[in-house]
């Protein structure tokens, strides 16, 4: 698994650090941070409802 994220799309929601905190952080002003592109099989599901929930369509999977 690959993971891509659109800081231009990013809105700033957070649902992503939420559910996927060692995949994602969020900068001063909100925006997304990838912390891993490349997660372990553990964090997959995390990874994949993170994409699911963000409202910007911000995160990409490429799996
Ligand atoms: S959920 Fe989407 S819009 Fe919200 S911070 Fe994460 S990438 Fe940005």
């Amino acid at each position: 698994m690959k993971v891509r994220v659109d800081r231009e799309a990013c809105i700033g929601a957070g649902q992503c650090a939420l559910v996927a905190g060692s995949i994602f952080d969020q900068d001063d002003e909100g925006l997304v941070i990838l912390l891993n592109e490349t997660p372990g099989e553990s964090s997959h599901a995390a990874a994949r409802k993170a994409a699911t929930l963000c409202p910007a369509k911000a995160i990409v999977i490429e799996e």
